[in-house]
Parts: structure tokens; sequence; C-alpha cells
């Protein structure tokens, strides 16, 4: 039992958790960092890292499918191992000592073992004590959901966590959750020569994107073989000791090896002690103001904000709890243009409001639509040059307020649509640009067109 005294304790050492340690530490507070599992968070280990790689090399394989449109013949024989071997790199096999060295090289404490606030400003790892006289930073992200299924709980079922340490490709998959964490593991197995079939009790896949993004993502899903079964909730799943059965609403029964659950996350405030806190833990998220102030001496970012559950928005929180703890001038966190993006082929990019989100707001909205294919680059393109773009305006400010951009290299397009959103660019300024030919992006100008 010990009582150690800091001025900061950061609970939970996700990406921004890190970047918040790491910097106060730097720059000569007294930090201690509370980490239960690996220092980085689930971006570096189960997350963005691992399953880009994955996507990569699925995206190669399926290039190469498209020599025969565009040049000839070229035969692949997909090989998981190449894969395999990179996340083990990538992640130091789930080692994260270098990430663990990082920190306490900069003069960081670290402290193995899940934290819990038992009061204000004190948090209990394992027999630690550790006080906190300026405040504690909580970033302690979000778990896979496991939803209540009868039968699934105590099944051998995957998660993101082990789809990304997966040794083989399994002969047959079933994914529960349309969402991009879905869709994007669908994908990349099926690529790789899996049997997929993704299962989304909403109406269709990315249910909280643009309902032509979850038309696209169909379509090509159709063809490369992958089954959808939307609108379908799972009533049942059983394991016999080979394989799994998710019985549907609808009475059909899907049958495979492998099952992953892909159907959200979630966080538990009272197992972190937030209301030791003086934060409500009642809730799914923890309120914050514009600082990122969750009470008095505690800051919240990442996943458990609720503002978007992706790590260039925990980072992006991090810059401002760094400032405000540190007393430097800083910009208010703001959140009218969060983009995001499902990786995959297609890449879905989206950023702001939907249609559906602007009109519910009551906003003057006004779409303009294009295809990709019909872009010139789309065109030369040819194979896989499915998307589009979709801009949501406010026709009575004359601004962008929202942007779909799907097709090849969508989530690169996004960019110059994230900062128009952004800066609130004037519609009529963006039709003045000049757009370089013949560029993906140039068919941003073909959909302002459809603008008032
Ligand atoms: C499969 C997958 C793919 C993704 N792809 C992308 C992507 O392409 N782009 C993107 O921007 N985002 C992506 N994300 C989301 C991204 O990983 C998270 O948003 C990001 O990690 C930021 O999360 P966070 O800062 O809230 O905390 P997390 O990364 O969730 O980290 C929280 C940390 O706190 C620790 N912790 C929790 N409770 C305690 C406790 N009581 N005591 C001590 N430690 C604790 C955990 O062990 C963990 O290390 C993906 C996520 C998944 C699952």
């Amino acid at each position: 039992m010990s009582e150690q005294d800091f001025e900061v304790v950061v609970l939970g050492m996700s990406p921004g958790g890190e970047q918040v340690a790491g910097r106060l530490a730097e720059a000569g507070l007294a930090v201690a960092g509370v980490e239960s599992n690996l220092v980085g968070g689930e971006c570096p280990y189960y997350g963005c890292i691992p399953s880009k790689m994955m996507i990569r090399a699925a995206n190669a394989l399926a290039e190469a499918g498209r020599v025969k449109l565009l040049a000839g013949s070229a035969t692949t024989s997909p090989d998981w191992g190449p894969v395999a071997r990179r996340v083990r790199e990538a992640t130091h096999d789930w080692d994260d000592a270098p990430a663990a060295g990082r920190f306490t090289a900069k003069g960081g404490h670290l402290f193995r073992g899940v934290g819990k606030i038992v009061s204000p400003g004190v948090v209990r790892v394992g027999d630690d004590t550790l006080t906190a006289s300026r405040g504690i930073v909580i970033a302690t992200g979000t778990e896979p959901t496991v939803p209540p299924i009868p039968g699934l709980a105590g099944t051998p079922f995957w998660t993101n966590r082990e789809a990304v340490k997966a040794t083989a490709v399994p002969r047959s998959l079933i994914v529960l959750g349309g969402g991009s964490i879905g869709v994007e593991f669908a994908q990349v197995f099926a690529r790789f020569g899996a049997k997929v079939t993704v299962v989304e009790a909403l109406g269709r896949l990315l249910p909280f994107d643009e309902p032509e993004a979850s038309a696209l993502l169909a379509d090509v899903f159709g063809s490369e073989g992958i089954g959808v079964r939307a609108g379908a909730a799972a009533t049942g799943v059983s394991h016999d000791g080979a394989a799994f059965r998710v019985v549907l609403a609808d009475g059909e029964a899907l049958s495979a090896p492998s099952l992953l659950v892909a159907t959200g996350r979630h966080a538990d405030l009272a197992t972190i002690g937030a209301g030791a806190a003086g934060i409500d833990e009642t809730g799914r998220f923890i309120g914050v103001d514009e600082r990122m102030r969750a009470a008095p001496g505690v800051w919240a970012l990442g996943d458990i904000v609720g503002h978007g559950a992706f790590t260039h928005m925990s980072v992006y929180h991090a810059e401002i709890v760094i400032a405000d703890i540190l007393g430097e001038p800083h910009h208010a966190a703001e959140y009218h243009a969060v983009p995001r993006v499902a990786f995959t082929d297609p890449e879905i990019g989206s950023v702001g409001l939907t249609e559906a989100q602007a009109r519910e707001r009551g906003l003057d909205t006004a779409v303009g639509m294009t295809r990709i294919a019909e872009s010139s680059r789309g065109w030369i393109h040819d194979g896989g040059n499915a998307g589009f773009i979709k801009l949501i305006a406010d026709a009575d400010a004359g601004i962008l307020v929202g942007a779909t951009s799907a097709g090849p290299a969508g989530g690169e397009v996004l960019s110059m649509l994230t900062l128009a959103v952004h800066a609130r660019l004037p519609v009529q300024r963006l039709r003045e640009m000049i757009y370089a030919f013949p560029t993906f992006h140039r068919a941003v100008q073909a959909a302002l067109a459809g603008l008032p």
C-alpha cells in the first residue's frame, strides 16, 4: 500500500491520454499514467493501424483483380501470412514496451492496472493510491459491446481484438454489425477468400451515413459475393464446438466457423469511479464543456465523451486538455466538421451533417450530388470507380454543412470538404476555385453545380 503525489493523473493511456501524459511530463509536471492493458490504447494494437494494414493487403488483391479489365491478366494466390506478420510487427506482438518507454523517458510515471477514481483528486490502482493536485484526465475509451443475444455469451466469438490477431482466414465468417468496423473486416476477409455474411439489425449498412453510401456499399458487397442481411436482428446464437449458428428474426439460420461481433462500443462510467469525481455516471458518456472539463479538476477526452469514436477526435481533445491544464490559450472544442472514414473499397468519407440531420435541424437544406464514374477521372479509372460526392448546403447561409465523398481515395478527397465545412467557406468561393484536371476531387465541382 503506497500513496504517491502527482500533479496530474491520466487514467487510460489511450492515443489522447498518452499525448496528454507525455506532453505534461515534458513540460515538467509530475504525471502518473495509469493503464490496464497497453499504452497507446485501442488504435495502434486492435483498431486503426492493424485494420488498415489488413485493408491495404485486401485492396492489393482487389486491384490485381482489375488487371483483367485494364492490362491483361494477373493471377494471385492470397496468403494471410504477410498480413499477420505485418500486424505483429506493427503492434510489437501486442507489447507496449516501446510506448511505455517513450512515456517514462519523458519523466512520466506509469502504473499498470485497473485504475478507479475513489474521491476527488484520488485514483486507486491496485495497492497504490495516487493523488492529483491539479487534476485527473479520464481517457479510458470504450470496449466492444456484446449484445444480449440469447446464447452468444460464452461462445468463442471474435471482437475486433481477436480479428486483428487472426493467423488464418476463416473459411466463412458471420459479421454481426454493419457499421464501419464490421464492413471493413467483412471486406478484408472476403477478399482473402472467406465466405462472409454481414447481419445488421437496422435497415442498411452504415446506418448513420447517407443512404446513398449504404446502397453503394451493398452493391459493391453484392458484386464481391458478400452477403448482407440488413434489417435482420439476430435472435439466437449457438456454437457446437466447430461452428456458430446464428438465427435471424425471420427464422433464417446462418452457419460459419467464425463469428465477429462488431455491434458498437460502450463505456462503463461506474467502473472508473466517475461518480466519485463528481460526474453523472448513469449516462452513456461523460459530459464535458468546450475545454473538456467534466467536473472541477477533471477532464475527459476521446470516445468516452461521445463526440465520435475516432483517434483524430481523441488527439484533438488532448491538445485542448494540455493547453487548459498548462493555462495556455487554445480554441474551444467544436464539432460541426467532424470527419469520419469507412476504409472500405470504395472508401466512404463524410463530414458534418447528413442530409437527414440537416433537415431535422430545420436548415434550408440543399443537396448537390455527382457520380465519380461520370467524372473524367472516374471514367479513366474504370474498374473500382464506384462512388459519389454528395454535398449538403445550408442554402440560407450559403455554406456547406456536410458532405460525403465515396469512391477511390474517398477519404483523401474528404480533406477539402472538411476544410470547407470547418471554415464555413461560402459555396460561391468554392465554385470560383480551380480544380486540377483530372483528379477525383474535381468531382466536387460537378456536385457544387447542383446547389442553388
Ligand atoms: C477495429 C477498429 C478500427 C478503428 N479504426 C479507426 C480509424 O481508422 N480511424 C480512427 O480515427 N479511429 C478508428 N477507431 C477508433 C479508435 O481506435 C478510437 O477512437 C481511439 O483509440 C481513441 O480512443 P480513446 O482515446 O477514447 O481510448 P482507447 O483507445 O479506447 O484507449 C483507452 C485506454 O484506457 C485503458 N483503460 C480503460 N479503463 C481503464 C482503467 N480503469 N484503468 C486503466 N486503464 C484503463 C484501456 O486499456 C485503453 O488502453 C477504430 C476502432 C476499432 C475498434
